[in-house]
């Protein structure tokens, strides 16, 4: 039974649920977060899904360890969540892992999750690309977002300043333009990732040391 409010007709004692959106650079600690946001709620008897996306192109470590450590359902492009949700007994929060690599439609189904469905939705991801644009995804969820938190940034720069941005670094040298998204740090590729300042990003200066150019 709920109570009505004099003041809000709000029923009271009902919580609505959340979209919170925790973005960083590659390596900033987002899948351990995820990792222990999961298992805070399991202890809680909350009943949780994790999904993630298998695009390794922000940050391999994200994707990995979040596949090793957990049974992660792998986001296709194809893939409605709020079907996803609802086909399941009781959902009562989802962590989304590398939510920037969501199509924007995956994005408002979240949104539905949370205002129609009462289900938590944790989504973690980057913010911008190689070219420090948004992702259309990452964008989504800071117009959408009940809360967006920028993770304490555990990686430095080369120069010793905060990351903020990740570049590709292609054949040796930073890149400027491409496809937003491409896999890299794999050992057959000629690109790789790496965090920089703001201020390193928009030079293209990479420094030395073992983040040097090749
Ligand atoms: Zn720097």
């Amino acid at each position: 039974m709920t109570e009505l409010s004099a003041l809000s007709a709000v029923p009271s004692g009902a919580r609505d649920a959340v979209l919170k959106f925790y973005f960083g650079p590659m390596d900033c600690g987002k899948s351990t977060l995820a990792l222990q946001m999961n298992y805070n709620h399991g202890r809680q008897g909350r009943r949780g899904l994790v999904l993630t996306k298998h695009d390794r192109s922000g940050g391999p470590k994200v994707t990995s360890r979040i596949g090793l450590g957990l049974q992660a359902i792998e986001v296709e492009d194809s893939l409605d969540l709020v079907r996803l949700v609802t086909a399941k007994d009781r959902i009562d929060y989802l962590i989304c892992d590398e939510a920037c690599f969501y199509s924007v439609e995956q994005i408002e189904q979240l949104a539905d999750l949370v205002d129609d469905h009462g289900v938590d939705v944790y989504a973690f991801g980057l913010a911008s690309d190689f070219r420090s644009v948004m992702f259309p995804a990452a964008q989504r969820l800071f117009e959408l977002a009940d809360e967006v938190c920028r993770l304490q940034v555990e990686v430095l720069c080369w120069c010793g300043r905060p990351g903020q941005l990740n570049a590709r670094i292609v054949g040796g040298s930073m890149a400027r333009t491409g496809e937003q998204v491409v896999i890299g740090d794999t050992d057959a590729s000629r690109v790789r990732y790496q965090v920089l300042c703001r201020r390193h990003h928009r030079s293209g200066r990479l420094g030395e040391g073992p983040h040097a150019s090749l």
